[in-house]
């Protein structure tokens, strides 16, 4: 085969793709190892830009312009970290690491950087490798300056922007904002050369704790995403879900409480047979929708078992290793359970736009959701669509029951089409993707999604 017919073969089906079907010493002779290489490094198919460092974490204290607390009755430190559990970027052999008592009161730890740089014509997203203490029994805040005028004036990602959720067991997060959400203050512009980054540390009162941080980039854009999961298997995630949504090319998945399932307002089996052989997924979510964390472990192991074995027993068995908890609720010990029964992957009720692009497995027993239900206008679930376009991320709804006049705890319908309304035209066109959560996770490795053959 010649080079050229290689190439283009490589441009339809993607050169990881070609390697598995063509001999290697081809790839070799026609000069395409270093893309095949660079291509099968990244870290899934997701990935459009891998962006640019902005800040490396391998530098350590030393590459750093400011390095103190920032405010707070409580003790801070920042200094390098070697420890390889504690460094994210492959081939590092150093991370920050920030040391914060606020036992006395919420204490806070600047890290700044000196940079050069505008970002005016730059992709508008940021992200930082960040590692929380794996004990941290609250949420810790985060707040990142950019500043052109260290720090007259200012752009500023904080609070609910990124809010950074420490995860229960395992620890880095890729935490990600897009610059249009940044607040701006004393009039900082784009345009101008930005000269200082800061990352401030906010540890809440009463606790403390390590937090790690590794390199930073700007421009990272995946292809973003958008999934539904519907929890307790109501019936109406098949007639009203499923019937709204599979005219309009979108697919969902359901999370299922075996001793639920027949029951009134509930799939029956065979609802549920019609949904997975329409590609909806099937989610263990319990057996009985007890909250995980109030059982012992050997009947947390049992009510585990038991649904993973009903799944399988029903045949329903492309998400066998995705969990959804129910309400919400994990500890360390869940987590531990539901991977000695052979999961790897979570759902949580966590608030967040999903980063996957960067790297997701550290995540992935805490995988964040938005609910639909009443509290929540179609406004503001539009705004999360809105928001993983921006920062090329997944977001992932959650609805309950699916009514006319709905309550709290429920999704009202025309909230829900509404929804419906505004994604399928943007997977349709390509915007986003609409995998299942089956779809979603295998994605992230394999198979790669082939280049456009144009
Ligand atoms: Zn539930």
């Amino acid at each position: 085969m010649h080079r050229r017919d290689l190439c283009k073969l490589a441009g339809k089906v993607g050169l990881v793709a070609l390697a598995a079907q063509v001999p290697w010493s081809w790839l070799e002779r026609a000069g395409l190892l270093g893309d095949y290489l660079a291509e099968a490094a990244l870290p899934q198919n997701y990935l459009i830009n891998a962006g640019t460092v902005l800040f490396s974490g391998n530098n350590g204290i030393a590459g750093l312009t400011t390095n103190s607390k920032s405010f707070g009755p409580g003790t801070t430190a920042g200094t390098d970290n070697t420890n390889p559990l504690y460094i994210k970027t492959a081939g590092n052999t150093k991370s920050l690491k920030v040391t914060i008592d606020a036992t006395a009161g919420q204490t806070a730890h600047n890290l700044e950087w000196t940079i050069n740089k505008s970002f005016e014509r730059e992709g508008g997203t940021f992200g930082i490798w960040i590692a929380a203490p794996a004990a941290l029994a609250s949420t810790l805040d985060l707040s990142i300056f950019i500043s052109s005028a260290p720090f007259s004036k200012y752009f500023l990602a904080s609070g609910t922007l990124t809010r950074y959720r420490a995860q229960k067991d395992v620890q880095w997060n890729y935490v990600s904002w897009h610059r249009d959400s940044m607040s701006n203050t004393g009039s900082e512009s784009w345009t101008n050369t930005m000269t200082r980054v800061r990352v401030q540390i906010l540890m809440p009162a009463g606790q403390s704790g390590d937090v790690y941080v590794d390199t930073g980039y700007y421009g990272v854009y995946g292809r973003p995403k958008v999934l539904f999961t519907f929890d307790d298997g109501y019936a109406s995630a098949l007639t009203e879900g499923y019937a709204y949504m599979s005219t309009r090319g979108l697919r969902g998945a359901v999370g299922v409480n075996s001793a639920l399932v027949g029951g009134a307002s509930r799939l029956t089996v065979a609802d549920c047979d019609t949904l997975y052989a329409a590609g909806w997924d099937m989610l263990s979510h319990s057996t009985s929708h007890v909250n995980q964390t109030s059982l012992t472990q050997s009947a947390r192991l049992l009510d585990i078992q038991t649904n993973q074995a009903y799944l399988t027993s029903k045949g329903w068995t492309r998400a066998a290793r995705q969990y959804i908890y129910p309400n919400g609720a994990y500890d360390a010990a869940v987590i531990a359970d539901l991977r000695t029964c052979g999961y790897d992957t979570a759902w949580s009720v966590n608030d967040k736009i999903q980063y996957a692009i960067k790297g997701l497995w550290p995540e992935q027993m805490g995988l964040g959701r938005y609910a639909t239900d009443i509290a929540l206008s179609l406004a503001t679930l539009k705004g999360y669509v809105n928001n993983a376009i921006a920062v090329g991320g997944t977001v992932t709804f959650y609805s309950h029951d699916i009514l006319v006049g709905a309550g709290a705890a429920a999704t009202e319908r025309s909230t829900f089409r509404g929804l419906v309304d505004y994604v399928a035209p943007l997977v349709a066109a390509g915007v986003m993707d609409n995998p299942t959560c089956s779809e979603w996770v295998r994605g992230l490795t394999n198979p790669r999604r082939p280049r456009s053959a144009s």
